[in-house]
Order: structure tokens, then C-alpha cells, then sequence
């Protein structure tokens, strides 16, 4: 036997105990929230650890890369061993890995670079502009936004795109030809600019996986891990359900645990029809059942079980509470969106001074981002320190972007997207010279015959008025970039600050300081990384992350939480708020008019309500002002109102209206 440094037995009840003690193959454990999927999965890793197998043959993929090291680091504190290794994360992440190593074979080189959503958005329209079509037939051909969600589909749902066109746009039906045509040569871009935006991340990786003329190389790339498991399986696109059994077919050591009732990214390609098409591909895979639930209380379990009843399209699961009884959900009218946030403010100071409870146990959910405009006012203004999971996105923001365009040019000159950005933080440079010169740069040095530096010191001489000294300035500074002892990217942003973006910050942003001291945050995140292309593709990666959560600023030890509900899947909380329960925020008005898009916003509540370990507050505000017209009564969310019936599931609270004057 092997050696067991922790007790399984006592973490884990018999059915979780199965499923990590269970003989390598394939196994699917389909169970509802807060069964331990999480937890099961985790100590299953920890035991193929325990037992002799390395790290770096295990490839495990989540749905967040924080997850994933959540995940690793309880490993590391059950077994104490380095686990740095594992190739553990979203698929993105492994696909980006793999392809670093293996992508040669199909013609990538291995410093490609990454294209964010924004960035690839931005190429896609500068496709769409060749083609002359914005003017042409401005009003038919659809937005890049529109354009890009739809080869994006194609891509997760491994269609044709002309089929994905007639499901989703008949409108465009036919401008379908374009579209194709469109998509093909974005794609043709990309190679010529050796980038992958996020969905060729996965392409790729599995092309490297089934192309016939491949199979060397699929041999080297499978045979790189003996275990495969995967958490959240149901919000696994067509693609990613592909890549999970092409990985896993030499050895056959597959874990996928997963809850239909939560698949909650159909908007995106995921589609938990995965499950049952899993079970047909794999018809020897042993399906185990999770059915405790250690998460909540009986009674937020009693309505988040009512709620999910309502669909049609499930799988039957028992779920048992196995916490004592605590207090029901509270369903809570506001007066406005204004009461609303002060309601939940002052609720959230009374728990935490009452009950010595700390912010952090507290989280507040919803539908869209803008929902929780009014309570970050409020919560300001009351100085309750709060971080947004899914706010402003660190990364996302323009200082930011801008510097780390440079190091993305400096390691692809190819990227023109880079160049351009950068070129025209320059007094003298407009969009025009911007874009000949990225041409010219990526030119000259894919002929390997220059470098960069070289070739902007050569402009410099050649232009003419403010751009000279500009370029000249530039190509010190790239001289600098590209000598081989600068090897971390940390130093490099500092040497972009100190020699041009600190003075741009100074001369064209009113809050320069902030910005300089994100920079600086930035670069020390950066020196984490040897070098800078696992820097850059790191960044690329970390969506939806604040600066908080990325770099690990300097924050208030203890923050309350907000996040939308897709962000805050498999998290939990004692205290959850679900705010803007009201037809039309939540289910949003758009998802109403077709069923399945209304059972995806039921599946979407139960997972706001299953988050809540003790107490769940549903709020909503009754009037909604409108800025010029009369306001207007909101009605309560059908999916407060289908449940509302004996027993009743949640206690109604009438809030009073605070005295006038105050
Ligand atoms: P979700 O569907 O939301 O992703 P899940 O099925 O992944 O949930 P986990 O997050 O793994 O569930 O577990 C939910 C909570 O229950 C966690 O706090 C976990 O530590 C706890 N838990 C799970 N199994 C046990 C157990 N056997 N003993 C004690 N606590 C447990
Ligand atoms: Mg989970």
C-alpha cells in the first residue's frame, strides 16, 4: 500500500472516498452544488501524488486559473511537496502551454504572442475594413463585437461557421459568404503575425492532437500527462470535450465531475449536452454520484431546490443538506436601487459588528456588473472596504495595455497591433506613419537581416519634424530593450517608464500617480517571470482579474466581496446578497422570450443561491426612476415569484422607510 500522509477516510465521506480511490479510467461524477466535487477532485490529485506519480504528468483543468491554484496549494499543505509542475488551469492556459512546446509542428514558432478579446477585435475590424465592408453595406454587415462572437462560436461548438450564421443571425444570412471570407483571411492575419487569440489557443492544440499527418507529435503531447481530470465539466464547450478525450485516450485515466444544474456559459459555446454526449463516447465510464451537501443550510437548499425544479431539461440528482437548520431566505422589496444599496450596506455592518463576522464571509451577487453601481456609491460613502471580482479589469486598462505594448513588440515584431499602440504614444506619429512603420518593422525583421532597433534608428533619420526626435528617443530606448542582460520583463517596464511612459503619464493623464504606482505594482509582479514571454502570455490569460487578485497589492486584509454570478462560480460564503431580482434585470429581459435561454437564467439564480453557506438575502427594488420619465413599478423576479408557495421557502422582510431628514 501506498503511504498515506492524511487520513482519507476522515475528509471525505464513502461516496467521495469512491470516487478518489477508484482504479484509473474513465469516471464521470455528476452531482448538484456543494456536494465536494471540488474537494473530491483535489484530494484525488493529492493521492495520484502521494502514490508516486509526478506533478508534471498530471494535467488538471478548471474553470479559473485561481481555482486551479487553490487546488494546487491544498495539495502542496496535504502532502508537502512542490507541485509547481502540474499543468494546472483553464484550457487556455494549458492550450498556451502545449503549444509553446509542440506548436512548431504546425508552424507556430514559440514566442507567438497572445490576443486578448479586446485585441483580437480590434484586428478583426481592421479586416473588415479591407474588405471596404463598414462602408459599403454599413448597416447590413454586422459589428466586429457581433462578427467575433459568432466565429467564436463556431469555434467552441466545433460547427461550421455558415451554420453557426444561420442558428444565431439569420438577419446576415446573406452576407454569410463575406463572413466566411472575412474569417478566413483573420485567420491568415493572425499566422502572419504569429498570434493566437484565446479560441486558437484551443484550435491549435487540438489539431496538434487529430491532424493524421500528426500523429508523432499527438503521441509526444498525450503522452505528456498519465491523468487527466477536469472540474466545472459543465460548462465544457464542443472543442474543450474534445481536447478532454483526446488527451485522455492513450491511458484512459479521465475524471470529469460536474453539475448540469450549473452550466451557466451557453452564451459562449458551453453546452452541458457535453454530459450526455460524454457518457455516449465513453460508454464504459464509471458514473458515480455525490449526493451531501456540506455547503448550506436545509433551508437555502429548500429554495434553490424549488427554484431548479422548474426545468425541464435536467438530470435528476438527490441532494441532502447535512447542516443543521439555520434561518430561511429573506426576500426583500426595496423602495429604489438607492434603498436597495443602503439596505445591504447596513445589513452587512450589522453582521459584521453583531457577529464579529468579517466582510470577507460576505459576498454580494449579480446579474450584470452595472447592477452594483449604486452600492459601490454607497459602500464608498460608508467607507466599507470592498474588492470587485469582476470589475474594472486590471489589465484591461489603458496605461497599462500601453506598456505592456511594448513588451509584446519587443518579443514579436511581428505584432503590428503592438507596434501601432506604442508607435502612437509619440508626439509627431499619427495613425498613418504608425501603421506604415509597424508594416516596415515587421518586414524588416522577420527577413532576420535587422532589428528593430535598428530599423527605427534608420527612420529616425529619414523623418522629418517632431516624429524625428521622437523616433530617435524610441530607438535608444529599444536598443535598450533588446540587449540579451535585459532579460526580465520586470526590469523592462521599468526601463519604458523611466525613458517614455512616466513622462506620458505626466503629460496626459490627470491622475498620473495612480497610474505610475500600477505601473510599478506591474513591473514587480513581473519579476516573478524569468523571461518575458511567460510573462506576457500569463497576462493574457488572467481575464476578469482585478488588481487585487493578480498582483496582490497592498489591499485592506478584509474586503467585502462583489461579483457577478458567472464569476463566482464554485465560490462560497456564509452571507450571500442576490440583488435586482426583478423581471427584466434578473432573468434579464432578452432571456425571456426562449426557454432554453430562460432555464440557462434559472440555472443562473441557483447558483447565485447555492453560493450562501448560512444566509441568503433576496433584495429588489420596487420603483425604478427613469432619468426623464415618470418612474415606473418593477415587478418581483418569477423566480422569487414561482416558489412562492406553501411551505413557503423564504420569510418576507418589510424594510421602513427611513424618517425624512436624515
Ligand atoms: P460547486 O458545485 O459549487 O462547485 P462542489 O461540489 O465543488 O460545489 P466543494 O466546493 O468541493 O463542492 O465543497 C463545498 C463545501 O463543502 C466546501 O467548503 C468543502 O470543504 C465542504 N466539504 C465537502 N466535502 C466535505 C466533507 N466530506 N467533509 C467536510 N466538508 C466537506
Ligand atoms: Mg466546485
Amino acid at each position: 500500500p501506498t503511504r498515506q500522509p492524511f487520513d482519507l477516510s476522515r475528509e471525505l465521506n464513502p461516496q467521495q472516498l469512491a470516487v478518489v480511490e477508484a482504479d484509473p479510467g474513465e469516471i464521470l461524477v455528476l452531482a448538484g452544488a456543494g456536494t465536494g466535487k471540488t474537494r473530491t477532485l483535489t484530494y484525488r490529485v493529492a493521492r495520484l501524488v502521494a502514490g508516486g506519480c509526478h506533478p508534471e504528468r498530471i494535467l488538471l483543468c478548471t474553470f479559473t486559473n485561481r481555482a486551479a491554484r487553490e487546488m494546487v496549494a491544498r495539495v502542496e499543505s496535504l502532502l508537502g511537496v512542490e507541485m509547481r509542475r502540474c499543468s494546472a488551469g483553464t484550457f487556455h492556459h494549458v492550450g498556451n502551454r502545449i503549444l509553446r512546446r509542440y506548436g512548431a509542428a504546425i508552424g507556430l514558432s514559440p514566442d507567438f504572442g497572445i490576443l486578448d478579446p479586446e485585441d483580437a477585435r480590434t484586428l478583426l475590424s481592421a479586416v473588415v475594413a479591407e474588405f471596404g465592408l463598414q462602408t459599403l453595406t454599413a448597416r447590413r454587415f454586422p459589428q466586429p463585437k457581433v462578427l467575433a462572437n459568432l466565429i467564436s462560436l463556431a469555434a467552441n461548438t466545433r460547427k461550421p461557421l455558415l451554420q453557426v450564421v444561420e442558428e444565431h443571425g439569420l438577419r446576415l444570412l446573406d452576407q454569410a459568404v463575406m463572413v466566411e471570407e472575412v474569417a478566413v483571411r483573420f485567420a491568415e492575419r493572425k499566422r502572419h503575425m504569429n498570434v493566437c487569440d484565446f479560441d486558437d489557443l484551443l484550435i491549435h492544440w487540438l489539431r496538434l492532437l487529430e491532424e493524421p499527418k500528426l500523429a508523432d507529435v499527438a503521441a509526444l503531447v498525450r503522452g505528456a500527462y498519465d491523468h487527466v481530470l477536469v472540474d466545472e465539466y459543465q460548462d465544457v464547450s464542443a472543442i474543450q470535450g474534445a481536447l478532454v478525450d483526446a488527451m485522455a485516450k492513450g491511458h484512459g485515466s479521465l475524471v470529469c465531475v460536474g453539475d448540469d444544474a450549473q452550466s451557466i456559459y451557453g452564451f459562449r459555446g458551453a453546452d452541458f449536452a457535453q454530459i450526455a454526449e460524454f457518457r455516449a463516447r465513453h460508454p464504459n465510464a464509471r458514473l458515480y454520484p455525490l449526493t451531501i451537501n456540506y455547503r448550506s443550510t436545509p433551508e437555502v437548499l429548500a429554495l434553490a431546490n424549488r427554484s431548479i425544479a422548474r426545468n425541464v431539461k435536467q438530470y435528476p440528482k438527490e441532494l441532502v443538506a447535512v447542516k443543521k437548520p439555520g434561518v430561511k431566505p429573506a426576500v426583500i422589496p426595496l423602495r429604489d436601487v438607492f434603498q436597495q444599496a443602503e439596505f445591504i450596506a447596513q445589513r452587512v455592518l450589522e453582521l459584521h459588528h453583531e457577529y464579529d463576522l468579517p466582510l470577507a464571509r460576505m459576498a454580494v451577487l449579480y446579474r450584470n456588473h452595472s447592477h452594483s453601481l449604486e452600492l459601490q456609491v454607497e459602500l464608498t460613502r460608508r467607507q466599507i472596504p470592498y474588492s470587485v471580482r469582476s470589475g474594472l479589469r486590471f489589465f484591461e486598462q489603458a496605461h497599462i495595455k500601453d506598456v505592456v505594448a511594448y513588451l509584446r513588440a519587443r518579443q514579436n515584431p511581428q505584432d503590428s497591433l503592438s507596434w501601432i499602440r506604442l508607435l502612437r504614444l509619440w508626439p509627431g506619429i499619427g495613425a498613418q506613419t504608425a501603421e506604415q512603420l509597424a508594416v516596415l518593422l515587421a518586414k524588416e525583421t522577420s527577413a532576420g537581416n535587422a532589428s528593430s532597433g535598428a530599423v527605427l534608428a534608420e527612420q529616425a533619420g529619414l523623418a522629418r519634424g517632431r516624429a524625428r526626435p521622437a523616433l530617435q528617443r524610441l530607438a535608444e530606448l529599444w536598443a535598450i530593450l533588446e540587449d540579451p542582460n535585459l532579460r526580465s520583463p520586470g526590469a523592462m517596464i521599468r526601463e519604458v517608464v523611466a525613458r517614455h511612459y512616466g513622462e506620458y503619464t505626466e503629460r496626459n493623464f490627470p491622475n498620473a500617480a495612480a497610474r505610475k504606482d500600477d505601473l510599478e505594482h506591474l513591473a514587480g509582479y513581473a519579476e516573478r517571470y524569468d523571461g518575458a514571454n511567460e510573462f506576457l502570455s500569463e497576462l493574457a490569460l488572467v481575464q476578469g482579474m482585478s488588481a487585487e487578485n493578480v498582483l496582490g497589492a497592498e489591499e485592506p486584509d478584509d474586503m467585502l466581496v462583489l461579483s457577478t454570478v458567472h464569476q463566482a462560480k464554485g465560490l462560497e460564503w456564509p452571507i450571500c446578497f442576490v440583488l435586482w431580482l426583478a423581471e427584466g434585470r434578473f432573468p434579464m429581459a432578452t432571456a425571456v422570450r426562449d426557454p432554453a435561454d430562460l432555464e440557462e437564467e434559472r440555472r443562473l439564480f441557483y447558483v447565485a443561491a447555492t453560493r450562501a453557506a448560512d444566509e441568503l438575502y433576496c433584495c429588489y427594488p420596487v420603483i425604478e426612476e427613469t432619468r426623464d420619465g415618470p418612474s415606473h413599478i418593477m415587478r418581483p423576479s418569477r423566480f422569487l415569484v414561482e416558489i412562492d408557495h406553501n411551505p413557503a421557502v423564504f420569510e418576507r422582510w418589510q424594510i421602513e422607510e427611513a424618517p425624512a431628514g436624515e
